[in-house]
């Protein structure tokens, strides 16, 4: 049998870190988990619920409520990557609005939050042949894992591509709300207390500001070939 690894991809807020790991899985034959949808559909789930809105955020009864959020991804074969379904309810669409994107980062800073997420995801990389995406991945969901990658750019570029991302969907939003965004989250997420997005010590850096999808995948599977 094929030996299998896991590979953690952390990084700033629109990285291209999705892209490259649902590229990767793919080519690998693996599972691919995006844990920032997981984060997105909790924070769904709160605002549904008028726990957070961009005045207040009502913690303690999002917490209370915790136990009723069921998260699931689910293949789809058309698209060919897995959507979220939050209490079995497709909310692929909803979660990447601009309106989660503002909340997300706060509701990531409880640890409760983190705590019941981090679980869900130990358990899908239990068998390992996994990649998985997000902040925490290589530093405290799994910190052996055998292939860490850190992505990072520019905070520009990151604003660009979001905007045209958005743009391409049909969302109405300017590009000054996006970066303020991408650089409000990065801020958020690198000084929260509970699992800061930070470097793991064992992690490749990738400064991909000026670098193709073609270079990048390329070297990341040379990365890959060594650890198999
Ligand atoms: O990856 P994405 O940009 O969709 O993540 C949305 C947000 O979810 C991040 O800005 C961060 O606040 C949170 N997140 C996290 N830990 C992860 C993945 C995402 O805190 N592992």
């Amino acid at each position: 049998m094929t030996k299998k690894i896991t590979i953690a991809i952390d990084g700033f807020s629109s990285t291209g870190k999705s892209t490259i790991a649902k590229q990767l899985a793919k080519q690998l034959g693996y599972i691919y988990v995006d844990t920032g949808a997981m984060y997105r559909a909790v924070t769904l789930y709160a605002m549904q619920h008028d726990y957070i809105n961009e005045v207040s955020f009502n913690k303690e009864s999002l917490i209370n409520d915790l136990n009723n959020i069921s998260l699931s991804f689910k293949f789809n074969s058309d698209l060919g990557f897995a959507e979220m379904f939050l209490n079995n309810i497709n909310v692929e669409k909803e979660i990447r609005t601009i309106e989660v994107s503002k909340l997300v980062s706060q509701v990531s800073t409880v640890s409760e939050v983190r705590k019941k997420l981090v679980s869900e995801q130990q358990e899908m990389g239990k068998n390992k042949g996994i990649v998985m995406d997000g902040r925490d991945i290589g530093t405290v969901v799994f910190p052996d894992a055998e292939l860490k990658l850190f992505m990072t750019a520019s905070a520009d570029k990151r604003a660009k591509r979001r905007y045209k991302e958005l743009i391409d969907r049909g969302d109405k939003v300017n590009y000054e709300e996006i970066l303020h965004n991408v650089q409000e989250r990065d801020r958020i997420d690198s000084t929260r207390k509970d699992s800061p997005l930070i470097v793991a010590n064992d992690a490749v850096e990738f400064d991909n500001s000026d670098m193709g999808l073609k270079e990048q995948f390329e070297r990341i599977l040379s990365l890959v070939d060594d650890k198999l």
